[in-house]
């Protein structure tokens, strides 16, 4: 054979027979893993099982010494077998069973977003459609108008840190996360065809190849660096652009696709250089509960000290490890933060869902963003037998752990977040500079309808100079007669809110339908449900979901428990910044438009740990009963009043008869500093901010 040693070809022969061999018998490997697999299907056990792979390791590296093969070897080899069988442990159980999927991502084909995509598929053995789309915020519209199945979106690199904007659209959107990957990026700088580096005098690259390439920028001070906005777009335009002097800074593969000359290889300041990626869906995917999995949520803590602390004792305290936390500014609230958390453990999982509840109580705002398979998952090598949760432990301590700690208490009942069992201490609500709940008494005073910039500005202004801390103003409103004055709608709320920037006052408002909610949080400062919506449970679970406080009115015919259950749905969802209205409820007695239930207020502070507060406006439906009403309800414990005021009340396109004028919420706010509020059972002594919070609110 091409005059090669008949011996040395005979031999390579023998080594492809070996070769052969080896490859058959890995296949065969896999198909006992398969029949594993299927037999885990059925049972509770974990896919990871880090003493059984200690245990392969040991007895292959043993069988390597005896035949005198390097142990090192056998183990990488061996690492590498046993990484691929969970994997497809992982991919059976998940019931991966191929198929195409439409794939949103950000950038060009040939980016970093594009192989990470690429990468996820192949793991899951999916086909793909693949869509390149500007930016992060159009990938995101494609998955919610359904033009796509999945976006996979970069969440942070190991070099540049957080993508803050895809951070942001988390918090907006409902999004899923569902999956993650990692990339290794590796950049190079590519031209038309070589050419020595002093020749280069243009660089072309995206903000992040031009910050995570600035040590070998620095060493070619002659180039002049443009911003484009993908890597894979600046290959594109080198490309295009003919000039063997202009060079880009992108991925190999990338420079490949576009015909390029790689100039220099591995420029990046870190040469281990990764993005996680996060795999987004519009609807979650549960994972079962054998495959490692991560949960990631939003979360925003209580108005406490030591409240972040007492959040993430929830998740250490059940075992849960804390992979990732980030802070983000609160969008509309200087200096408060929203925590972004990653950690070990699965929503489908009973001990991470119980976590999960202790976590919503013990926070002010949990949006759980989903459980996902881990990639990242720096203990990974190490987990131990317990699926799903993390071993920073050895799997033997682990267990143990595990089997002596107590299961956690879930409450159970109509509510189990907004009963006063859950929290001794009073529920503070922020508003601006206002605290509303625990000590205090919150004033919020307005017209019944915005009708005019004239009208709720004159109102702002009056109410503020008279002690009032939030401004009314319905621009929705649910009208009993179809052909009454039913709002301003839109332009009534920027009206209100216009007011209430120049007055210096937050706003509430009515928000009567579900897709109005996101809209409404992004500008209104208290989201109101009306008396009639109290059981619109579609209304409540979307107001669960946004980081806003909720004003909830009692229903016309509602007993405190459906109202407190009422609240509870909004707290399940997320959201835990809940304050209860009181307005009257419907009884025989026509004397008055609706009965005014005090005692629901001292009921309410005895099972809630939730602030309650008093509309006398509605709950009598006549103007001079309002004063005496709001005085009794601050005796009683309210938290606060919600009253209507009226530059005219005579005028007044909506509940005329029971609108105050100025003079007498004048007369009303005077009155009301005369009147203790009274502590109420049970005292809050742990609430160290309740305790001061007659800094934003009338002195208790
Ligand atoms: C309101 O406050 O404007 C209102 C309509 O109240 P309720 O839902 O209590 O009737
Ligand atoms: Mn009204």
């Amino acid at each position: 054979m091409d005059g090669q040693h008949p011996e040395i070809s005979g031999l390579r022969q023998n080594l492809d027979e070996v070769d052969h061999e080896i490859v058959r018998l890995i296949a065969q490997r896999f198909s006992i893993v398969a029949a594993i697999a299927q037999a885990k299907e059925q049972g509770a056990a974990g896919i990871r099982d880090a003493s059984r792979e200690q245990r392969v390791l040991a007895g292959v590296e043993a069988a390597a010494t005896e035949l005198g093969v390097s142990a090192s070897l056998v183990r990488r080899i061996f690492r590498e077998l046993i990484s691929d069988s969970v994997a497809q442990q992982a991919s059976h159980l998940s019931g991966d069973r191929g198929g195409r999927v439409r794939v949103a991502f950000q950038g060009a084909a040939h980016g970093d977003s594009y192989a990470a995509a690429r990468k996820y598929l192949a793991g899951r053995g999916l086909d793909g459609d693949l869509t390149g789309y500007r930016t992060f915020r159009a990938a995101v519209d494609a998955l919610l108008a359904r033009d796509a199945d999945l976006a996979v979106l970069p969440i942070e690199n190991t070099t540049a840190g957080s993508i803050n904007e895809v951070y942001g659209l988390l918090r907006e959107h409902d999004l899923f996360i569902v999956g993650e990957e990692t990339w290794k990026v590796d950049y190079c700088l590519a031209g038309l065809r070589e050419v020595p580096l002093p020749a280069v005098s243009r660089i072309v690259s995206d903000p992040h190849g031009l910050e995570q390439c600035s040590q070998f920028l620095r060493s070619v001070p002659q180039a002049q660096q443009a911003i484009c906005s993908g890597t894979s777009d600046a290959m594109r335009a080198v490309a295009d652009g003919g000039d063997p002097a202009v060079a880009a800074i992108g991925s190999p593969e990338a420079a490949a696709a576009h015909g390029l000359a790689v100039l220099r290889h591995d420029i990046a300041d870190a040469a281990e250089n990764y993005t996680r990626f996060v795999v987004l869906s519009a609807s979650p995917a549960p994972v079962d509960t054998r495959i490692p999995c991560k949960t990631s949520l939003i979360l925003a803590t209580r108005h406490e000290e030591g409240a972040l602390l007492r959040c993430l004792d929830v998740l250490s305290g059940s075992g849960h490890s804390l992979t990732k936390l980030e802070s983000r500014p609160r969008p509309g609230r200087p200096w408060e933060y929203l925590f972004f958390l990653d950690f070990e453990g699965n929503v489908g999982d009973p001990r991470t869902a119980a976590a999960l509840d202790e976590l919503r109580s013990a926070a002010l705002y949990v949006k759980v963003l989903g459980s996902y398979p881990a990639k990242a998952l720096h203990t990974q090598a190490h987990a131990g037998d317990v699926p799903g949760v993390a071993a920073r432990m050895s799997p033997a301590e682990e267990l143990e752990a595990v089997a002596s700690a107590p299961p956690p208490a879930r409450r159970t009942g109509q509510y189990k977040l907004v009963t006063r069992s859950a929290r001794n201490a009073d529920t503070v609500i922020r508003v601006g500079d206002t605290l509303i709940g625990g000590g205090g008494f919150v004033v919020m005073a307005g017209p019944c309808s915005v009708e005019s910039a004239e009208q709720i500005e004159a109102t702002a202004r009056f109410v503020r100079d008279h002690g009032a801390h939030v401004l009314r103003g319905g621009v929705f409103k649910p009208r009993t007669s179809p052909y009454a004055f039913s709002g301003l709608g839109w332009a009534g709320l920027d009206l209100l809110v216009a007011a209430g920037r120049q007055a210096g006052l937050p706003v509430v408002t009515e928000v009567m339908a579900v897709d109005q909610v996101q809209r409404m949080a992004g500008v209104a400062d208290i989201l109101q449900v009306g008396a009639r919506n109290m059981q619109n449970f579609d209304l409540l679970r979307e107001i669960g979901k946004v980081d806003c406080p909720v004003l909830l009115k009692r229903g016309l015919s509602s007993t405190v428990d459906e109202w407190l259950a009422a609240a509870e749905y909004v707290a399940a969802q997320g959201n835990q910044q809940v304050i209860l209205c009181e307005r009257g409820i419907r009884t025989f007695e026509s004397a008055t438009r609706n009965t005014l239930d005090l005692s629901a207020v001292v009921v309410v502070r005895e099972r809630s740990h939730l602030p309650v507060i008093v509309d006398p406006s509605h709950g009598t439906g006549a103007r001079r009963y309002v004063a005496p009403m709001a005085w009794a309800a601050r005796a009683a414990g309210a938290h606060g009043l919600l009253v209507e005021v009226h530059p005219s009340p005579a005028d007044a396109l909506s509940d005329a008869d029971q609108s105050l004028s100025f003079s007498e919420f004048a007369a009303l706010m005077h009155g009301l500093a005369a009147i203790p509020g009274s502590p109420v059972l049970p005292a809050s002594p742990g609430n160290h901010l309740a305790q001061h919070a007659g800094a934003g609110t009338m002195g208790a």
